[in-house]
């Protein structure tokens, strides 16, 4: 086991200014910070997986002991592959709980040993989602604040582009 690594699984549809500051407290803990983008073919999401690679890239440069996957499959499968045996997860309301209480639990019947940390979001971000920024975009509102620099405009752009304003979510 590669001590001392995290893996930050999630969709980052588009990375939020919440996602950067969890990434950011976990890359001053940690040797490591594998963030995993999901690319899961049954999900829908507004950006390709590359896309979302490279805004989160793109908002943590500088970030030196960040790496940044993308996978289409199981978290575990891909931990155990990569040696790593703690996931991170965020946590924001108690909404959440319930869904990374079940996901921990999923994941810790597949691969006892990998083990799930959970990290509380800081309170200027409890409120941020990808789906929260997708409604304030689409609606034209100001994103300042809730995505990094580099996603206010392919976020603008993406959405603009689409045919049906449910397509965004
Ligand atoms: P998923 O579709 O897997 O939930 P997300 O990209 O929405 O992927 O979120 C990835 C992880 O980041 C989740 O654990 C989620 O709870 C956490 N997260 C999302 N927004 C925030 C935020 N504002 N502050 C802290 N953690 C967050």
């Amino acid at each position: 086991m590669k001590n001392n690594q995290v893996v930050y699984p999630g969709s980052f549809d588009p990375i939020t200014m919440g996602h950067v500051d969890i990434i950011k407290r976990l890359a001053k803990s940690f040797d490591r910070v594998v963030v995993l983008v999901s690319s899961n073919a049954q999900k829908k999401f507004l950006f390709t997986a590359i896309e979302r690679k490279e805004m989160v890239l793109d908002a943590l440069k500088g970030t030196k002991n960040l790496k940044v996957d993308i996978f289409d499959g199981l978290t575990t499968d891909f931990m155990k592959q990569k040696k790593i045996d703690k996931i991170v997860r965020g946590l924001r309301a108690v909404v959440d709980f319930e869904y990374e209480m079940t996901m921990a639990n999923i994941n810790r019947k597949l691969a006892p040993n990998i083990e799930t940390l959970l990290v509380f979001a800081s309170p200027e971000y409890y409120y941020v989602s990808s789906r929260g920024v997708k409604e304030v975009a689409l609606n034209g509102g100001a994103l300042k604040g809730l995505v990094p620099e580099n996603v206010k405009k392919p976020l603008t752009a993406k959405l603009k582009s689409l045919k049906r304003k449910n397509d965004a979510f």
